[in-house]
């Protein structure tokens, strides 16, 4: 597992790469926001822990930045500032979780360790949700012993749908996810890729079911089957 500290108080930074390091994890430390954004879009990270006062760009633009360019790296935010509304601007941007300093070493390996679980569910190659299953790399979509291919789109919302199984997507969100924050994507535009999947979905005869949440958005949901 591969780390990327952007930290500039140095000798924090040092002290966390040894920790990192005694614990087997390979670790690269920078300590300006430039060389921050620069070595986290080389997308070869694992986890980037992520301070928010940095000089050149800033922590939470870093994120921004990533996000927006559909880098999805889980991010830990350190903050010094515990206030509240640091946090949630720090979540809003699409941070994974974050840390206030002075914090422990104990508490910053049992984070890593539960995001690195998280991150390891995410990237299973087979999503299912009840009797549908959706394979990531070969865009199948499959119940029982039927299955079909989907487009790029189509796997896309459908990825999104089953790491999301059982919650409320809204609109907004799935288009930021899928189209990105600056397209000009209608919401009509998810409903058309949503009933291309209804319809693959009722053609391999799955009780899983695409539910509208009325102004809101969708939600992915095992049906009870009937009998
Ligand atoms: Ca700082």
């Amino acid at each position: 597992m591969r780390i990327l500290i952007a930290e500039d108080e140095k000798p924090l930074a040092d002290a966390l790469t040894e920790i990192l390091k005694q614990n087997r994890y390979h670790v690269d430390a920078v300590y300006h926001g430039n060389h921050g954004l620069e070595y986290a879009r080389s997308g070869i990270y694992d986890l980037i822990l992520l301070d928010i006062m940095l000089p050149g760009m800033d922590g939470l633009s870093i994120l921004k930045t990533l996000r927006k360019e559909h880098i999805t790296t889980p991010v830990i935010i350190l903050t010094a500032k515990s206030e509240v509304s640091d946090i949630i601007a720090g979540l809003d941007a699409g941070s994974d979780d974050y840390l206030a300093k002075p914090f422990s070493t104990g508490e910053l390996l049992a984070r890593i360790r539960a995001l690195s679980r998280r991150s390891a569910a995410y990237n299973e190659e087979v999503l299912s949700c009840g009797n549908l299953s959706f394979n990531k790399s070969t865009m199948e979509l499959c119940c029982d012993s039927d299955s079909l291919k989907l487009g790029l789109k189509e796997s896309q919302l459908m990825e999104l749908l089953l790491n999301n199984a059982g919650r409320i997507m809204p609109k907004d969100l799935i288009i930021e996810k899928i189209w990105g924050l600056d397209s000009d994507v209608e919401y009509n535009n998810i409903e058309v890729y949503i009933s291309f999947l209804r319809q693959k979905m009722a053609f391999l005869g799955t009780s899983t079911q695409i539910r509208t949440v009325r102004g809101v958005g969708y939600q992915l949901e095992a049906m009870e089957e009937k009998d």
